[in-house]
């Protein structure tokens, strides 16, 4: 097998990160912003799986039974939780 130029290197690379972002941000459950969040219980009525609960006043997601539909992203009031389009 012959050696790998840099610039193929570089590509390989870049290919390699975009992938990763893209995978990231399709399958990351949805964030939630502490510091906007204001535990009022909206997203966790909301989730089909049962995947939010409120700890010490802020929602926690969980991760391993979240189906990323986002259904909490659009029902927070507070405009607290970021979905697919993160911006956090
Ligand atoms: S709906 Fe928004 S403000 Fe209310 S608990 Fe969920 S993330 Fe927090
Ligand atoms: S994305 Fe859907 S399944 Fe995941 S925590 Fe939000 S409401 Fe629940």
């Amino acid at each position: 097998m012959g050696k790998l130029e840099p610039k193929r290197l570089i590509g390989l690379i870049l290919i390699l990160a975009a992938s990763a972002f893209l995978i990231a941000a399709t399958w990351l459950a949805p964030a939630v912003n502490r510091s906007q969040c204001v535990g009022c219980g909206d997203c966790a009525a909301i989730c089909p799986t049962g995947s939010i609960t409120i700890v010490r006043g802020k929602a926690v997601i969980d991760d391993a039974s979240c189906i990323r539909c986002d259904n909490c992203v659009r029902a927070c009031p507070y405009n607290a939780i970021n979905g697919k389009d993160r911006k956090y």
